[in-house]
């Protein structure tokens, strides 16, 4: 069930569906308020939510009107070299993680050319 759906189901029981939490955006604080008017449709106030997967994420109205995508709400993995080999940062032990941390970045100017 998706979350108009079950945002459907909840109001054909309840009054109105209420969600509370922090904008995704912004931090700040959002209750999200959806009802049904008498035109039998649903009207939704104060932001936005969204469900993308599992979890509800919510917006406020003036981010949901700056931008109305959601974004930068998957988890990624980091990938970086261990012992000669690119591997995921979050599978290693905690001496690479620790040796991780002490690496550096460099940046270069030069060209790397197939030869
Ligand atoms: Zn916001």
């Amino acid at each position: 069930m998706n979350l108009k759906e079950s945002i459907q189901h909840e109001l054909d029981t309840h009054k109105e569906v209420a969600f509370e939490g922090y904008c995704h955006d912004c931090s700040t604080r959002v209750q999200v308020l959806c009802t049904v008017n008498a035109e039998n449709k649903i009207i939704i106030e104060g932001g936005a939510a969204y469900k993308p997967r599992e979890q509800i994420y919510l917006k406020c109205d003036a981010c949901f009107t700056k931008d109305n995508t959601l974004r930068n709400y998957q988890e990624c993995s980091v990938y970086s070299r261990v012992v000669g080999y690119l591997r995921p940062a979050e599978n290693w032990n905690k001496g690479k993680l620790e040796e991780w941390k002490m690496r550096k970045e460099y940046k270069t100017d030069k060209k790397w050319e197939k030869t």
